[in-house]
């Protein structure tokens, strides 16, 4: 397995919809390893493949907690086919957005289709942090992150934060002498 790079906003990458898998073969199990490691190292308890760059529609998700036996979950072509009304409100965050929580209002219970590593197909009835998980992941597969869930003014805030941030890495990272 290896470790990936988790990219982050202003990305324009992470706006993408990504394209669904055709076939559950050694390629996919070797993207959803190598996520799966990424996640548990960042740390995470969810990873969308466009997160590393890749614009397929996988996921890994892990919300077991600490000092529990790992429950490791890969979603392939994962999709909300039913949501409750009742809603929850978690504050999340997300890998693509460092050190940023907010508050998101979403569909306290979701039933999602998927297939499994093995390509089989599978169907997940969830609730409490599994149902916020899979809904911000799925999203991911979209080109949806959860700061689009908040309010315009502050998405823009934390957009505005991010892009400097951006400017100040390519600039420290792009200066070369100039040679003319
Ligand atoms: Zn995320």
């Amino acid at each position: 397995m290896a470790k990936l790079d988790i990219i982050t906003i202003p990305d324009p990458r992470l706006k993408l919809v990504s394209e669904p898998v055709a076939h559950v073969d050694d390629r996919i199990r070797k993207i959803l390893d190598d996520m799966l490691e990424t996640m548990y190292d960042a740390p995470g308890i969810g990873l969308a493949a466009i997160q590393v760059g890749v614009a397929e529609r996988l996921v890994t998700i892990d919300v077991s907690r600490e000092g529990e036996p790992k429950a490791p979950l890969f979603l392939v072509n994962p999709e909300v086919v039913w949501t409750s009304e009742e809603t929850n409100t978690y504050e999340e965050g997300c890998l693509s957005v460092p050190e940023h929580y907010d508050e998101v209002e979403r569909p306290a219970r979701c039933r999602v289709t998927h297939l499994d590593r093995d390509g089989v197909e599978r169907t997940i009835e969830a609730e409490g942090l599994l149902a916020t998980c899979l809904q911000h992941e799925i999203d991911h597969l979209n080109g949806v992150v959860f700061i689009d869930h908040l309010s315009r003014l502050k998405r823009e805030r934390v957009v505005k934060k991010f892009s400097k941030l951006a400017k100040v890495r390519v600039r420290s990272v792009g200066w070369r002498p100039s040679m003319g």
